[in-house]
């Protein structure tokens, strides 16, 4: 495959912008280890450009009307829809994932925008009232204003859109940085956005996370952060916003538990975590990477899922049938490996890399402790522990014991057992007899260190709009 042509600049006020100094950042094939594009290594004076057009651009774009923005968001999403295969190839490049399943990712992103569109027009809900005599009351839901948005690797243009979408649809401008690792399809966006988004709403600076993130986040027109990614960031983040007090919306780490109880049956776990476990090499915030199982199914399960592990096809993403591609860099690569070696338990599967790309092996740990990093550490990549309960109070108290809680799910044949431990697991999602499924509709945020806020729904529109008071005495 050829090199991607360099990508020079960066988009402030609708247009390409050469970035203030020479510095770049190399990005490469996670397949095989070799560049394929150079991006700006964006600073501090090229935030400040980026937060100053954004401003400009709010002056405007706060006045529209939820159908104007609407219609800015519904061309967006054709116009995305129309570049599905394009958008596709150049984040499998990017991120090494299978091609289907980047084509698959964004026509989910076209799906996300439609849903803002529509629910930039319910905004308002039922607000007026009168609760004291000779006032009437209403509420307004305003935009924030500028709102910097910063998004992890795993999955690059899927993540800026779950953040754009309400971002725009509640009347905001945004300074969008993708990761330093993956920022080409956030770039091309920004390409495709130029002809539909008013100059200045959307601009995208690429750089690290501790220069341009950093200077982002200590900007003081930047009125929000929405920031996906790391725990450890999402502390970092928030304690430099602190200074400032300014709003944080935060979608951090996780370490899904899936609770197995005894009347589950075992061969349907292991087919659903056959891609739950494994979907995007297990770079996944939700991945299904603790499986708890009741004595009963514990010995089928774990056969099971070892076998569903190893047949999966790993390969690069332009190799037919490809299930699974590589991890993201050497370095998650090594990361996880770490995990694997310093496992006390028993690999089941997996376990191996391979000299060239950063892959990894699907890997199955079984008999390892509650306690053990591997279990309360979130690994990001393809590796699943395996642990055995011995009734289902056991399971969920294990579930629950990490410091993460973003998702869960839960396995029962027995209605009545499931939505009990629902009410127990400590998770912002879970699932029942299933794990992974997500819709526009509903919301995706974590409890605990996984961080606050929400993503996707409605409940995303209220993290991005200003609530308003308004009391107005009656009578001259
Ligand atoms: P990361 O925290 O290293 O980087 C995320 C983004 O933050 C990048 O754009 C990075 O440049 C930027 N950044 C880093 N330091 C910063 C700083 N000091 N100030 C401002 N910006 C900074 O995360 P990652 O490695 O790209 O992504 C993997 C992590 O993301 C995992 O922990 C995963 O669980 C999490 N994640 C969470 C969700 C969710 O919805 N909860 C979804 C996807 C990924």
């Amino acid at each position: 495959m050829s090199t991607i042509e360099a990508t020079r600049h960066l988009h402030i006020g609708g247009e390409p912008v050469a970035p203030s100094s020479d510095e770049t950042i190399e990005v490469l094939d996670p397949a095989t280890g070799r560049p394929i594009a150079t991006v700006p290594a964006a600073g501090a004076e090229d935030v400040e450009r980026a937060v100053a057009a954004a401003a400009r651009a709010f002056e405007e774009w706060r006045w529209s009307t939820p159908a104007e923005r609407a219609d800015v968001l519904l061309r967006l999403a054709d116009a995305l829809g129309a570049a599905v295969p394009e958008l596709g190839e150049l984040e499998s490049r990017n991120t090494g994932k299978p091609l289907a399943a980047a084509r698959g990712e964004i026509a989910g992103v076209v799906d996300n925008l439609r849903f803002f569109a529509g629910a930039a027009r319910c905004l308002h809900g039922p607000v007026v009232g009168e609760y004291k005599r000779d006032f009437t009351t209403m509420i307004r839901r305003e935009p924030i204003g500028v709102v910097g948005l910063i998004t992890p690797w795993n999955y690059p243009l899927n993540m800026a859109i779950w953040k754009l979408g309400p971002a725009l649809a509640c009347g905001n401008t945004c300074v969008l940085k993708p990761s330093e690792l993956t920022p080409l399809t956030t770039l091309r966006l920004a390409e495709i956005a130029a002809d539909i988004i008013p100059p200045g709403v959307l601009n995208v600076i690429t750089g690290t996370g501790e220069v341009a993130g950093a200077a982002i986040v200590e900007h003081p027109l930047v009125r929000l952060i929405s920031l996906t990614g790391d725990t450890a960031t999402g502390r970092a983040v928030a304690r430099a916003a602190a200074q400032r007090l300014k709003r944080v919306h935060l979608e951090l780490g996780g370490k899904a538990p899936v609770v197995v109880l005894d009347d589950a049956d075992p061969q349907a776990v292991a087919q659903c975590l056959r891609g739950a476990s494994f979907w995007n090499a297990g770079q996944d915030c939700t991945a299904a990477t603790r499986v708890i199982a009741g004595a009963k199914v514990y010995d089928e399960l774990l056969g099971e899922l070892a076998t569903a592990a190893a047949s999966l096809k790993v390969g690069a993403p332009g190799v037919d049938d490809v299930e699974m591609g590589p991890l993201i860099s050497r370095g998650q690569q090594e990361r996880v490996l770490g995990f694997i070696e310093r496992a006390g338990g028993e690999v089941v599967t997996g376990g191996g890399s391979r000299d060239t790309g950063f892959f990894v092996e699907p890997t199955v740990v079984a008999n390892v402790g509650q306690q053990d990093e591997i279990v309360q550490r979130e690994i990001f990549g393809p590796v699943v522990t395996v642990q055995r309960a011995d009734s289902a109070e056991e399971a969920i108290r294990m579930a629950n014991d990490v410091p993460y809680g973003l998702s869960a799910s839960i396995w029962s044949r027995d209605v009545g057992r499931a939505l009990d431990a629902v009410r127990r697991l400590e998770f912002g999602t879970v699932w029942v007899n299933d794990h992974i499924t997500f819709v526009s509709e509903m919301p995706h945020g974590g409890f605990k260190e996984s961080g606050y806020g929400k993503d996707l729904s409605m409940y995303a529109l209220e993290d991005f709009s200003n609530v308003k008071n308004v009391m107005a005495r009656l009578g001259a």
